[in-house]
């Protein structure tokens, strides 16, 4: 996203991914309105558009099946160019900005090429990396760490990534079994202080797409939590059916909810994953990261034309962290903690309210503002 926007503006980037080739594997996929609206006018959006499902319902049910709440993104209508999530695989998303970056733009991706090290001069970031023709270095004006969750260059930079790790791990499983025969929209969550559920339609090859179903796990070994008879065992504790379920893909992974101290270091930016990195309750981990490029990119360009100083680079660095922490963070805290809450009493009260904010349509309107991430990014354009 960074090299897209960079190189729209005519700024020559150059990309070094450690990889071979763009991956092919189970990450993010639910993309706000906010994100989408930003999306737009690279040329993504569309294009994402015409794979993608569009899911204007959310809801929030408990364990035994109640409907507790349903959201309508239609109340946004006035808010955003697309009153709807979009659920589209990762994967999906890469290729279309590679093929924009290549036809587009001037910039280069080159794969293959490890970033190992990096040295800060006062003029320019001496990067060096690996590549299949061994070690090399480059100069570069200006350095741009998206190099995911243990990003190389946040820690060559000695930068502090702060916060905590949950103590489970989260179990997701892909099925074609279709869960709307069973009254769940296209995402939805499913409160319970034992084995709080979270699901997401995803389009997979097409027509009738799959369903992505995320658990908490408290066992420590991979291997015992993807073993069929377990992960068939979760399936059926959630929607029991007499047939066993039709597996496509399932995954486990750790989660953590951390923010890096500060997201510059003289010439050397910070942005995405490598920055912050947070549960996927709420999907803003991904929509952040496109945030963060989009708003770098933007001042960055400014900055390479002559119209601002390195100010405009710390202001991309405030504006971000302060969306990372007071909303990615406390927002994705907020709905684990909701879904799991053990205090039945408690429980019962933040339920009731979420009923009473989607029975009322300008609560909702506000709170599918907050939760589509369109509030959050105005009040971080808002900092100074
Ligand atoms: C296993 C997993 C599952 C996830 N599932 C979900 C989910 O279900 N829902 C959700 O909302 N979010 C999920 N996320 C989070 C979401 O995928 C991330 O927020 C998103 O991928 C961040 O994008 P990014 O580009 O910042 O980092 P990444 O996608 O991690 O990309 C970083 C890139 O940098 C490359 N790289 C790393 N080190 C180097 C180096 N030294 N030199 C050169 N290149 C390097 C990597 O190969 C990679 O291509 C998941 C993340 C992981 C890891």
């Amino acid at each position: 996203m960074c090299a897209l926007a960079l190189g729209r503006q005519g700024i020559p980037a150059l990309v070094l991914e450690a990889e071979p080739a763009l991956t092919h594997d189970l990450r993010a996929g639910s993309y706000h309105p906010a994100t989408l609206d930003l999306m737009e006018p690279f040329g993504i959006t569309q294009r994402m558009l015409e794979e993608g499902i569009r899911v204007r319902h959310w809801q929030i049910r408990d364990r035994v099946g109640e409907l507790v709440a349903e959201f309508d993104l239609g109340l946004l209508a006035q808010d955003t160019r697309h009153p709807y999530r979009l659920h589209l695989e990762q994967h999906r998303l890469t290729p279309i900005q590679l093929a924009l970056i290549r036809q587009e733009t001037q910039a280069e991706v080159r794969f293959g090429c490890s970033v190992t090290g990096i040295e800060q001069r006062p003029d320019r970031v001496v990067v060096q990396f690996e590549s299949k023709n061994g070690p090399q270095r480059l100069d570069a004006a200006w350095l741009i760490g998206a190099d995911g969750g243990r990003s190389t260059v946040r820690k060559s930079l000695g930068i502090e990534f702060e916060g905590f790790t949950w103590p489970e791990q989260f179990l997701v499983v892909s099925t074609p079994h279709d869960f709307a025969q069973h009254g769940f929209t296209m995402n939805a969550y499913v409160a319970d202080p034992a084995e709080w559920v979270a699901l997401f339609k995803m389009p997979d090859a097409g027509p009738p797409g799959l369903w992505r179903i995320v658990f908490p796990t408290v066992e420590n070994e991979d291997a015992v939590i993807l073993a069929a008879d377990n992960v068939e065992r979760r399936m059926q504790n959630f929607v029991p059916r007499r047939v066993p379920y039709d597996v496509r893909y399932k995954s486990v992974y750790r989660v953590h909810q951390r923010v890096c101290t500060t997201f510059r270091a003289g010439r050397v930016l910070l942005a995405g994953d490598a920055a912050h990195i947070n549960n996927p309750l709420g999907a803003f981990g991904l929509n952040s990261g496109l945030h963060d490029a989009i708003n770098l990119a933007e001042k960055l360009g400014r900055v390479w034309r002559g119209e601002g100083d390195g100010g405009l680079l710390d202001l991309y660095a405030r504006q971000r962290r302060a969306a990372a922490v007071e909303q990615a963070q406390s927002m994705s805290i907020r709905n684990k903690r909701q879904l799991e809450e053990r205090d039945s009493g408690a429980q019962r009260a933040r339920l009731r309210e979420l009923m009473a904010i989607a029975a009322d349509p300008v609560r909702a309107r506000e709170y599918l503002l907050e939760t589509s991430m369109i509030s959050g990014l105005q009040q971080s354009f808002a900092v100074r």
